[in-house]
Order: structure tokens, then C-alpha cells, then sequence
């Protein structure tokens, strides 16, 4: 199936990121959110982000102007019907995506993709509350997207091959790697990621080295771009603690548990980067 028109639901740090990337690749996009002002807001980073790649030299004016034109907003499900995939990046909260889900799967066409990407929540579960479990699929991008080379394909238990091969037409298009995941607690990227991070909590938190000298350690030890706990302040401590109490609670292995100085950050409001101070200050 050819996939032209897209609706982005989700306007924020993610959304416009995704919207963005569709649009230079030639997509006609839909950039939803539930306020005029979220939209303008998601449009504003877009223009942003493309005018900054005009001063790098790496787009044109006229490109940047095309981009832009492919995106046009909506505060509605009114363009719902005429999509042919759905890439719903709303708020983490299981009840607002069902919704959207159920929403959504009455309005558009009958061949639609619905995909989504989500961080945690089982995309078998998202499926049954759609027409279609078959065409319900995970398209999880990385932050920032525009910079981020990575789609994990999270496959539900439903979903079928046809819109697994669909998902990578579109990922190649955008110029990104595709990796099949089934659909499973951390799908694979941060079930590795969080607890290596949670682990070098756990290294601080026994006083075995400092923050500054963990992060050292495995950039020049492990070849990381980032050290552990700097990536952490990134994230968000309290983003890092939700990941891994769905490992907790999804496999109940203790393995997954999160580390009590994680804890102590999150309730000190110490969150990283968005709140001025985590294991560094900003
Ligand atoms: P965000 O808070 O920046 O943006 C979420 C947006 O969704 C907000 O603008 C909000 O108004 C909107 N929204 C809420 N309910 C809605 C609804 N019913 N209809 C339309 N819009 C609605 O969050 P984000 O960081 O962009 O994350 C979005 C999704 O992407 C989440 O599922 C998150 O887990 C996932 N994700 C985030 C990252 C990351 O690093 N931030 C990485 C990968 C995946």
C-alpha cells in the first residue's frame, strides 16, 4: 500500500519532530493536538529547526518553504478520513492513547496504519481497542528525530507482516534504520539503555566512583558518546524511574528494580536537564 498522507497526533517535543521529517521527505502531513496554541508551538520548533538547517547550508530557502508547506494543523479528527497512516505521539498516559485509538479507528480509511510511539505501553493492548489489531503497530522514533537514525518496529502479537514492510518503506524514506522488535516491556533499545544507566546509579549510589568519573569511565572505557548519568540528566530522572518500574512490574525480575538514590533525585526534584539539576547542574 502507498502511504502519502499522514496524520501526526501529539504536537510536542516528539510530534513535531516526526512531523518535520515527514515533510522533508515529500509527506503531505496533519499535525494534530488537542489546543491551536500546541500546534503553533509544534510549527514554531519546526520553522526553527529547518531555519537553522538554511543557515548550516544543508537546506535551502525554497526547500524549507516546501517543507513547511506539506504541514498544515488541526485541532480536529476532520482530516482523519483521507489519511493513510496515523503516527499518534501524545502524552504517555495509557487512557489518552486508547482513546485516541478508539477514536480514531472509526474515522479513517479502511486500510489505514495506525501506529505508535509510544515509550512503555504493549501495543497488543492498543490493538484491541481498534477495528483493525492487524494494522496497529509501534513506530518508535529517538529524540530528537531529525538527528536520530533509529526506528524500533514494535510488532504486536496482531500485527501483520503486510504493515510490518510498510513501516520500513517509510523508515528507509526517511532516511532512518528500521529494527524489528516484538512487542515486549522496553521493546529492546531501553531495555538495554535504562538499566545500564540504573546500574551506574547503583555504582554512585554504593560510592564505588563519582558522577564525573562514571561518566569518564565509560566514555573512554566503552567508547560511549555520553556518559550514563549526563544521558540520565537528558532523559529525565523521573522518565528513567517510569521505564523502569513498566521493566519491574512487566517482568517481574528483580534485576529491573530501580535504584533508591533514583528515587531520591525524583522525589528531591531533581529531574535532570528540565529542572536545572540531576546528577549535574544546568
Ligand atoms: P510531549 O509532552 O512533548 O508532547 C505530547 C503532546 O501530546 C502534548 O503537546 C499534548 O498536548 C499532546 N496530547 C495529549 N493528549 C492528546 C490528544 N488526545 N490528542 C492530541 N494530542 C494530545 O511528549 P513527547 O516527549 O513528545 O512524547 C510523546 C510520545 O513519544 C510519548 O508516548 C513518549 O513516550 C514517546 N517518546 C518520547 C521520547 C522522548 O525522548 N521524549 C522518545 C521516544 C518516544
Amino acid at each position: 500500500m502507498e502511504i502519502n498522507k499522514v496524520l501526526v497526533i501529539g504536537s510536542g517535543q516528539m510530534g513535531s519532530g516526526i512531523a518535520q521529517v515527514l515533510a522533508q521527505a515529500g509527506y503531505e502531513v496533519v499535525l494534530n493536538d488537542i489546543k491551536q496554541e500546541f500546534v503553533e508551538r509544534g510549527l514554531n520548533n519546526i520553522t526553527k529547526q529547518l531555519t537553522r538547517l538554511v543557515e548550516k547550508g544543508r537546506v535551502t530557502e525554497a526547500d524549507k518553504e516546501q517543507y513547511l508547506a506539506n504541514i498544515t494543523t488541526s485541532v480536529s479528527y476532520d482530516d482523519a478520513k483521507d489519511v493513510d497512516l496515523v503516527i499518534e505521539a501524545a502524552t504517555e498516559n495509557r487512557e489518552i492513547k486508547l482513546n485516541i485509538f478508539k477514536q480514531l479507528s472509526e474515522l479513517v480509511k479502511e486500510d489505514a496504519i495506525l501506529a505508535t510511539n509510544t515509550s512503555s505501553l504493549s501495543i497488543t493492548e492498543i490493538a484491541t481497542v481498534t477495528n483493525r489489531p492487524h494494522k496497529v503497530i509501534g513506530l518508535h522514533f529517538f529524540n530528537p528525530v531529525p538527528v536520530m537514525k533509529l526506528i524500533e518496529l514494535n510488532i504486536g502479537l496482531t500485527t501483520d507482516r503486510e504493515t510490518v514492510e510498510a513501516m520500513k518503506t517509510l523508515s528507509e524514506r526517511l532516511g532512518k534504520t528500521a529494527i524489528e522488535v516484538k512487542d515486549a516491556p522496553g521493546f529492546a533499545v531501553n531495555r538495554i539503555l535504562i538499566p545500564m544507566i540504573n546500574e551506574a546509579i547503583f555504582v554512585l549510589s554504593e560510592g564505588i566512583s563519582t558522577v564525573e568519573e562514571i561518566d569518564e569511565a565509560m566514555k573512554l572505557g566503552a567508547n560511549h558518546p555520553m556518559g550514563p548519568l549526563a544521558l540520565a540528566d537528558y532523559i529525565g530522572l523521573d522518565t528513567v524511574q517510569a521505564i523502569m518500574n513498566v521493566l519491574y512490574d512487566g517482568y517481574k525480575d528483580p534485576k529491573y528494580r530501580p535504584c533508591h538514590l533514583l528515587r531520591k533525585y525524583v522525589e528531591a526534584g531533581k529531574l535532570g536537564r528540565k529542572s536545572g539539576a540531576g546528577f549535574y547542574n544546568y
